[in-house]
C-alpha cells in the first residue's frame, strides 16, 4: 500500500496533514526519513510520525490525568518528571499526549496509544472545544471578548484563531473556549490584548471534562462515552 493511503487510513491524517508531516521530514519508515507518499509499506512496516510508532495491533488504551504544574507534557526529558511517568501502567511508555499543556498549566490532559483517535481530538481542522479556566495579571478588557471573537492573527503560522469565546468570572478570572490547539494559544492571545496569562487550567476538552475527583497528578480510564465523543 502508499504510505498516503496508509497513513489516512491507520492514522486518521487527512491530505493537507501527510503532506506537512512528509514536508517536514516526520515520517519514518523502517527508521528512515521519508519525503515520498508513494513510499510502498505494509502490515510488517515500522511507521512513525513525529517520532511515535504508529500501532496497528495493539489494544487501544485512553487515559484522563488531572495534570500538576511543573510536569512536563513529553514522553521523556532529562530534567523534569514527564506526565508518562505519572502513568502506572503496563507499557505505558506506547502511550502519548493527545494535546499537551505547558509546563506550569494544570488539568486536563489526556494520554493514548490511538494516534488516530488523537488526531481527530486535536487537529485544528475538527474544532473540538477546548475549555481553560484563565487567570491574568491585569483586568481583562471590555474590548477583549469581541476581539477573541473576531479571531486573533498569528504571523508565525500564518492563521487566524477561530473565534473563541469567553465568560469573564471577575475582572482578572475568565472561562476561556478555543477551538484549536496552537502552540501557547491562549497566552498569546492573551499577549496580543496586552494582558499576561499568570495560571492556566484546562477543564475540557470537547465532551470530556476533567475528572472533579482526580487529585492533582492521579489518572484514570477514559469511560466508553467518552471515547465515542470523539469521532
Ligand atoms: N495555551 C497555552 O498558552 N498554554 C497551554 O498550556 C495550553 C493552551
Amino acid at each position: 500500500m502508499q504510505l498516503d493511503r496508509y497513513l489516512s487510513k491507520y492514522a486518521g491524517l487527512s491530505r493537507k496533514s501527510i503532506l506537512r508531516l512528509l514536508h517536514v521530514g516526520q515520517i519514518q519508515v523502517d527508521n528512515t526519513v521519508t519525503f515520498s507518499r508513494s513510499h510502498e509499506v505494509n502490515d510488517f512496516s515500522q511507521v512513525h510520525i513525529e517520532g511515535e510508532l504508529l500501532s496497528l495491533h495493539k489494544p487501544a488504551r485512553y487515559f484522563m490525568m488531572n495534570k500538576p504544574a511543573g510536569i512536563l507534557s513529553a514522553t521523556k526529558d532529562p530534567e523534569h518528571t514527564t506526565a508518562i511517568e505519572l502513568i502506572h501502567e503496563e507499557n505505558g511508555s506506547d502511550l502519548h499526549l493527545a494535546g499537551r499543556l505547558d509546563r506550569a498549566t494544570t488539568g486536563l490532559l489526556i494520554l493514548t496509544n490511538d494516534g488516530k483517535w488523537s488526531r481527530q481530538l486535536t487537529e485544528p481542522l475538527q474544532k473540538i472545544p477546548k475549555t481553560y479556566l484563565v487567570e491574568t495579571a491585569y483586568a481583562i478588557s471590555p474590548q477583549t471578548p469581541d476581539i477573541f471573537q473576531q479571531g486573533i492573527y498569528f504571523k508565525y503560522e500564518n492563521i487566524t484563531t477561530s473565534p473563541a469565546e469567553i465568560e469573564i468570572i471577575n475582572p482578572t478570572i475568565c472561562r476561556l473556549t478555543i477551538y484549536e490547539g496552537r502552540y501557547h494559544q491562549v497566552k498569546r492571545m492573551f499577549a496580543a490584548v496586552g494582558n499576561r496569562v499568570i495560571a492556566l487550567h484546562r477543564e475540557s476538552m470537547g465532551e470530556i471534562v476533567l475528572d472533579q475527583s482526580l487529585a492533582a497528578g492521579k489518572y484514570r480510564a477514559l469511560s466508553q462515552k467518552e471515547i465515542d465523543s470523539i469521532t
